[in-house]
């Protein structure tokens, strides 16, 4: 059981669950150095090992000089973990359900257990307060450190026309996170068209909020999911 088993297993969940598919990419922080983190280099999550991983520094320099491409987005990662020292995983994703929320004035809200930390509020990030022009993605620490102010102490952010970003203690909570905040907002579309503009929805309270996040540590599901994972590697080599 290494970090580094645990980060390639991540991008095989989350791609098998199509919150992920031939872009998105996860990152772990260094147990080692809190000013390093690891992300693979630039290749589709489903195709990911152990030997692509790399080691960054918080500016998104690779640590050892290569000539493999890397992700254009890697900013995304290193800004956030410059900001939140308490956040050890970082999801960034398109998952494709979370995406009308971005775009519309309609917030995620909590509906559903499984995702209740969407009740601490989900920020959404506007790439032009930042630049206008630009082709949406992350791909200057300046932009990185924009999307992570806007962030700001949050379980993830919304970004506009792109996806999203969500980042957890450990991997288990980001990975568990970007699973159910796929499912919450799939949930939260289908009630609000049952119930119509006239219809009720119940919503968490503020106190069900409160009582249900700090519990939340996804483990049960994480422990299934990584097993899966890694034995369809196995069965890869
Ligand atoms: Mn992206």
């Amino acid at each position: 059981m290494s970090l580094i088993e645990d980060l390639v297993a991540s991008y095989r969940i989350l791609a098998e669950h199509g919150v992920i598919d031939g872009y998105g990419h996860v990152s772990v922080r260094s147990e080692r150095d809190p000013k390093r983190y690891y992300l693979s280099r630039s290749l589709a999550p489903e195709l990911v090992t152990e030997n692509d991983i790399l080691e960054f520094d918080l500016d998104s320099n690779p640590v050892t000089a290569g000539n493999q491409p890397l992700y254009l987005e890697r900013f995304i990662h290193g800004e956030i973990y410059k900001s939140r020292p308490e956040v050890n995983a970082v999801v960034h994703n398109h998952s494709p359900s979370v995406i009308p929320f971005g775009v519309t004035s309609v917030p995620l809200k909590p509906i559903f257990h499984m995702a209740a930390f969407i009740g601490v509020g989900i920020p959404t990030f506007e790439i032009r307060k930042t630049q206008k022009g630009s082709d949406m993605l992350i791909r200057t620490p300046r932009l990185g450190a924009a999307l992570a102010r806007s962030l700001g102490p949050k379980p993830a952010a919304l970004m506009r026309g792109h996806g999203s970003v969500v980042v957890g203690e450990d991997l288990q909570r980001a990975v568990g996170r970007s699973m159910y905040l796929e499912t919450s907002a799939r949930l939260q579309m289908q009630a609000m068209l049952i119930a119509g503009p006239r219809g009720k929805i119940t919503w968490f309270d503020a106190a069900e909020v409160k009582a249900s996040v700090p519990r939340q540590d996804y483990a049960r599901a994480w422990d299934l999911w990584r097993k899966k994972a890694l034995e369809r590697i196995k069965a890869e080599r």
